[in-house]
């Protein structure tokens, strides 16, 4: 619609702005120019009334298991990071919402830097077009620096470029949004239906909850799961619920059986992720077999569970590592 309105200023319509959204979106074109398709004159009248804000990252890092990891300089003058993760199937892209977060979860790095921007739909989106990988992307995961629901109007605009045919046409099915549980942009997001949804637990109960995210004290799980049970995704997304395996915090029988208890009668999938440790945290991981342990508990109490494995490690590619570690 932004670009239709531009276009029709200039006397030109609906074709010529699907024609520009498609070398913006698709070819990441950062020149109106190279735009072949328009006519010359609406090209130059575009290049003296607009800017393309596609930039590339700054510096970026492989790990010995193919992710990359690329750190961005935003026009403000914050970093943000994104990592690509490849893989058999799929090659997944993890991205920021925000320059740092003020969701003070305790074990993530990104929280040591503190709240510094939303990032513009374009920012967010850069970070796919920008990266050298970008063809191979089949797989975008909202999950880096910030907080998706707490910059909720530009991650609503990104996940509309990315899924519509006049944009990048990526499958709904093939983007998730990571999220604490803000529950009026988490009905929103429901009810949009562009992204799987996966919300972030890791403890079912509230007072070890609140320990770990403050966000539990304004929005408690209990209210985030009453609205899970009743709305629904489309048959081909899917919710899921992240947790961090803290040893000896949140991985006994007691928390296996809790979880179980508060996850009934909610169609879904529980990832466990090993804590990423950093220097930040005296929290640790537990050991694979501890963690092995967890998951049978929860398989056996009917609850379908993925163990993830960490990637990245040496290259520091855990929420916020990278950025955190950029001078500032
Ligand atoms: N704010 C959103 C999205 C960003 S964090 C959210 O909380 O869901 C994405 C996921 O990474 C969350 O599940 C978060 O809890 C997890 N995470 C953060 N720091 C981590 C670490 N050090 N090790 C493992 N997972 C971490």
């Amino acid at each position: 619609d932004e670009l239709h309105q531009v276009c029709s200023i200039l006397g030109y319509g609906m074709a010529e702005a699907k024609k520009c959204a498609y070398y913006l979106y698709r070819k990441g074109k950062r020149n109106f120019m190279d735009m072949e398709l328009l006519p010359k004159i609406l090209r130059s009248e575009l290049e003296g009334q607009l800017t393309i804000s596609w930039h590339s990252p700054i510096k970026e890092q492989i790990s010995g298991d193919g992710t990359k990891k690329y750190l961005f300089k935003t026009p403000s003058g914050n970093f943000i990071e994104a990592a690509f993760m490849p893989g058999p199937k799929r090659n997944t892209l993890c991205i920021s919402t925000q320059a740092g977060c003020r969701m003070g979860c305790s074990f993530c790095h990104t929280a040591t830097i503190g709240f510094r921007e939303n990032l513009a739909a374009s920012e967010i989106l850069n970070q796919l077009v920008s990266i050298p990988e970008r063809a191979l992307v089949n797989r975008i995961v909202f999950m880096g620096m910030g907080e998706p629901l707490d910059n909720f109007w530009n991650v609503k605009k990104s996940l509309q470029i990315l899924t519509e045919g006049w944009g990048m046409a990526f499958g709904a099915a093939n983007i998730t949004v990571s999220t604490v549980g803000i529950p009026a942009p988490l009905e929103e997001l429901f009810s949009l239906g562009l992204c799987n949804i996966a919300i972030s637990l890791h403890s079912p109960f509230s007072e070890e909850r609140m320990g770990l995210m403050p966000i539990e004290k304004r929005h408690p799980i209990a209210k985030t799961l009453t609205l899970a049970r009743e709305l629904s995704l489309p048959k081909t997304l899917r919710l899921s619920f992240e947790y961090i395996l803290l040893n000896g915090v949140n991985d006994s029988p007691t928390h296996a059986l809790e979880l179980a208890k508060i996850l009934a009668g909610i169609k879904c999938h529980v990832n466990l992720i090993p804590l990423n440790g950093h220097q930040s945290t005296t929290l640790a991981s537990p050991t694979t077999k501890q963690a092995r342990d967890f998951q049978r508990q929860l398989n056996t109490l009917g609850i379908s569970t993925t163990l993830r494995t960490s990637r990245g490690g040496d290259i520091s590619a855990a929420c916020g590592q990278f950025s955190a570690s950029s001078k500032q």
